[in-house]
């Protein structure tokens, strides 16, 4: 089936009541039974809700899995994942990734014993160099955010593999629509469903999709024991957004695409960060494993005073200045004050992620009034 009839249809049959085309939201904690034990399959809304049902159902055809679990965030989908691990496991992570998994995994998790090992995934030998016999699990983020590394997930799933670790790929930036990380040999596939899947920045949501059975059997026992599952309301929207995921994505990408070959000729700007260019660094991998390249870019000013970028960024008027990402309208966000301020400072130079960034999500709007609105901003 082509991605724009999987999306449309994925996980929703008619309501089996009433024939209602759309997913009821099923807004109820419990429900009756009528005998002790004999139920229809759903006891407590905590374990099993339809509105839920019918959206990882969804999460796992639109990203080629067996399985999909709907948590209330994405960084509850982390942290789902990083609770199959034990005291003394080990976990390698990319030094370059969304600021909210970094503070999670330092100030949530490293003090239960768990340990993390940063790394530049961009060069998987660097994963390979970073194995050890207490390794079980390797999480990667491509394309980065903000700066739009991109790490070939099949070397990595091949390094993963052969070290009897997991392998768990936060797709969020891609969207399913520009990549699907199972069908490269990953293990796990997470997202902020609150982004691109969601679409229209009305929802926080996360979800984890994958192959295996007892795996998903260890994640579906800890998403109903830890609890932090979505509201049927909350379900529902993602399940609309889904529907037009493909439409989104495709003006997403022809817009990011426009938006970064201006940036690029500007004469005020010094350098953007968007992996659809030929002479990207990941450029090569980025065209074998993604569909498309998407609407997330960085740039930096040639004055890159952050007094400077911050002029800019307070300075559009159809972007809007705001943390997230992946909605229907342009949002402008600096990074080192807002998304990323809870990296510490010499790791974000470090991994080259200067105070003067300013990354864009590029929504859905004209291009032309998008690119007017930045061109005025840089001034
Ligand atoms: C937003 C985001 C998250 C966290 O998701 P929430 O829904 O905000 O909890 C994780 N990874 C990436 C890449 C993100 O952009």
């Amino acid at each position: 089936m082509k991605l724009a009839t999987k999306y449309i249809h994925a996980g929703t049959e008619p309501d089996p009541s009433t024939g209602a085309i759309m997913t009821p939201i099923y807004q109820t904690s419990t429900y009756v039974q009528e005998a002790p034990g004999v139920n229809k399959g759903f006891e407590y809304a905590r374990s099993q809700n339809p509105t839920r049902k019918a959206l990882e159902e969804a999460y796992a055809q639109i990203e080629n899995g067996k399985f999909g679990l709907a948590f209330s965030s994405g960084v509850a989908a982390t942290d789902a994942v990083i609770k199959l691990l034990a005291p003394g496991d080990e976990v390698i992570a990319a030094n370059d990734m969304y600021g909210g998994t970094y503070r999670l995994f330092t100030k949530v998790f490293e003090k239960f014993g768990i340990q993390f090992k940063y790394v530049d995934t961009t060069h998987p030998e660097n994963v390979a160099a970073a194995i050890s016999t207490k390794t079980k699990l390797i999480w990667i983020e491509t394309p980065t955010n903000p700066l739009m590394n991109i790490t070939d997930i099949a070397a990595v799933a091949a390094i993963a593999k052969k070290a009897g670790a997991w392998l768990c790929v936060d797709n969020t930036f891609a969207s399913p629509y520009l990549k699907n990380p199972l069908d490269l040999g990953a293990d796990i596939v997470m997202h902020s469903a609150t982004k691109y899947l969601g679409g229209h920045s009305d929802v926080i949501q996360g979800c984890l999709v994958m192959n295996d059975t007892d795996l998903r059997e260890k994640l579906y026992f800890i998403q109903k024991s830890c609890g932090a599952v979505p509201g049927p309301m909350d379900c529902f929207l993602v399940l609309r957004g889904i529907k037009t995921l493909h439409v989104r994505m495709q003006r997403h990408c022809e817009n990011g695409e426009k938006m970064a070959n201006f940036l690029r000729n500007h004469s005020k700007v010094a350098q953007v960060y968007w992996c659809g260019f030929t002479d990207h660094p990941g450029y090569i991998i980025a065209s074998k494993q993604m569909r498309g390249f998407g609407g997330m870019m960085s740039f930096t000013l040639k004055d890159d005073s952050v007094e400077n970028a911050k002029r800019v960024l307070s300075s559009t008027h159809v972007f809007a200045l705001a943390e997230s990402l992946g909605g229907v309208e342009s949002l402008i966000n600096h990074p080192a004050s807002m998304t990323h301020a809870s990296i510490p400072r010499e790791e974000r130079i470090k991994n080259g992620l200067s105070d003067s960034l300013i990354r864009l999500s590029v929504g859905i709007e004209d291009i032309d009034d998008l690119i007017a609105d930045i061109d005025q901003a840089i001034g």
